[in-house]
């Protein structure tokens, strides 16, 4: 019989990556504030999250931001009856946040582990996420086989942060070159050049980046706009890049614009998926 695992948070990632685990025969105990529908079937159903800690020894979590990361890990780390031993946070966080969490349950001897996702929904979906792993080299090792259910673990470091601080520069490279690239293109189109023409060049060229390679040549180029992951959460990701980065010494030349553009299309366009980027650029022409 498998270990019970903990799931708290079955939104857009978490109900996708937690069907790994039920497909592979774990049991799950899964709680969320919202709604638990989305949890995979058999799973079991905690009413609370302080339940899922009285239930099972390793939790997952897959929460919103830095703020309910630690909320749950308070919750976790007074629940009564608590089995809980270690919590792994797929979330994405912050340095900051991760390092108090980790301070929060290492006060009740419960290992934080800081272990945040790229990918995207289809990643999840087709367990292909990278998982930024940051703890003990040990415990790494001794929970690889459960994270390699969901997708490619890779060890960061020993501190928690280090995973955090990984995947905020990730997005940061990532929404730079989406902005990036919806500039470049639309400039290209305005030459008289077909865009699947410039993106096969582009791909077998230097400026080649996931904008060129996925976003543009599978989606946008199509008229999709449904990357599934909204303009607001990759604001969050480049917001705590930006913020991690000044108090770290570290130049931000192109940061500071980069996330001010994010901000200036988030706000035009609420709601709106990271490719809506595209038709901002056009909608903005030269501001
Ligand atoms: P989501 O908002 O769809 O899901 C979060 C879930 O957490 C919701 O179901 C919500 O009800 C639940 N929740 C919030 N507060 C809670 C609490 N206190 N107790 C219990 N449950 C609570 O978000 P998502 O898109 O699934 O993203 C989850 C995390 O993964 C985020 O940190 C995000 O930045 C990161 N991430 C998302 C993507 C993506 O493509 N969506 C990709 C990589 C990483």
């Amino acid at each position: 019989m498998k270990e019970t695992i903990g799931w708290i948070g079955v939104g857009s990632m978490g109900h996708r990556m937690s069907r790994h685990l039920a497909n592979a025969g774990y049991p799950l105990v899964v709680a969320d504030a919202l709604s638990t529908e989305r949890a995979p079937a058999g799973a079991a159903i905690a009413q609370n999250n302080a339940e899922a800690a009285s239930r099972a020894a390793t939790i997952v979590l897959s929460l919103p931001d830095g703020a309910a990361s630690q909320t749950v890990a308070r919750e976790l780390a007074s629940a009564p009856n608590r089995k809980v031993k270690t919590v792994i946070d797929t979330s994405t966080i912050g340095i900051k946040a991760a390092e108090a969490c980790a301070c929060l349950l290492a006060a009740s001897d419960i290992e934080y582990i800081d272990a945040p996702v790229s990918g995207g929904t289809s990643g999840a979906d087709k367990a292909t996420i990278a998982i930024m792993l940051a703890c003990p080299r040990p415990s790494f090792e001794h929970f690889k086989p459960l994270m390699s259910l969901m997708g490619k673990p890779f060890y960061v470091g020993p501190q928690p942060g280090q995973g955090q601080a990984v995947k905020v520069l990730n997005n940061f490279l990532s929404a730079t070159a989406l902005a990036a690239t919806s500039e470049a293109i639309a400039f290209g189109i305005k030459q008289g050049i077909d865009m699947k023409t410039i993106l096969d060049i582009v791909n077998a060229s230097s400026g080649r980046n996931s904008a060129t390679e996925d976003k543009f040549l599978n989606r946008i180029r199509h008229g999709h706009y449904d990357a599934g992951f909204t303009a607001k959460l990759q604001l969050k990701d480049i917001r705590l890049y930006l913020e991690a980065a000044r108090a770290a010494g570290i130049a931000d030349a192109i940061a500071t614009p980069v996330v001010d553009l994010w901000q200036r299309m988030e706000a035009a366009m609420p709601g709106a998926d990271i490719t809506d980027m595209y038709r901002y650029t056009l909608q903005r022409g030269r501001s």
